[in-house]
């Protein structure tokens, strides 16, 4: 999340923090919208990603082969190995469903073998209404700086400039230790 923050901050890093908060403020403001206008598009009671998921799982589901037994548990033979699936507790020992929280294709033949619905063993987190909860909360919209209260106190301004002697920095990014210049790593 912080890797894909910065690079969106990339544009206004070096603009003064006033300039730079009400940038951000006003990204936020505006991609709460998209995405709140975005989803009244989809259609169903999970995101996009499960659907294309779950394709992906059915393909792989064909390789199962199931043992059930009386606890509610199952063993799954998977292309030459062989995992244990727990319905109840919603684990799987390849352990990708409680990675994930969506269930593996061991996980899937489990779920039709006992008939019922695989949307109602995919995390809540994946549902359209999870989505539509994370983006509820309004950015409010404000007047510009001219506008703000006075409130007396000295404007904060930028501190003195002092030249510094020798060639001035180019504004260029530090590199890792061993990385080249031209982007490649050192042996
Ligand atoms: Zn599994």
């Amino acid at each position: 999340m912080c890797e894909s923050f910065n690079a969106v901050l990339k544009e206004v890093r070096d603009k003064p923090i006033i300039t730079f908060m009400e940038w951000i403020r006003r990204y936020v403001m505006k991609r709460h919208y998209d995405k709140k206008v975005g989803v009244q598009g989809y259609e169903g009671r999970v995101m996009p990603f499960v659907t294309k998921y779950l394709k992906w799982v059915d393909n792989e589901a064909r390789f199962c082969t199931l043992l059930p037994s009386i606890s509610g548990e199952f063993e799954v033979q998977h292309r030459g190995v062989q995992k244990a699936v727990n319905l109840g507790n919603r684990t799987c020992s390849c352990r990708h469903w409680e990675l994930s929280g969506l269930p593996c294709p061991h996980a899937i033949v489990c779920i039709r073998d006992q008939r019922e619905e695989e949307l109602d063993y995919v995390d809540e987190a994946y549902t359209k209404a999870t989505y539509v909860k994370a983006f509820e909360h309004a950015i409010a919209a404000m007047p510009g700086y001219q506008d703000w209260e006075k409130v007396g106190q000295v404007s904060p301004l930028p501190p003195p400039f002092k030249k510094m002697p020798g060639r001035p920095k180019m504004k260029k990014r530090r590199r890792e230790a061993g990385e080249e210049s031209n982007g490649q790593q050192k042996e």
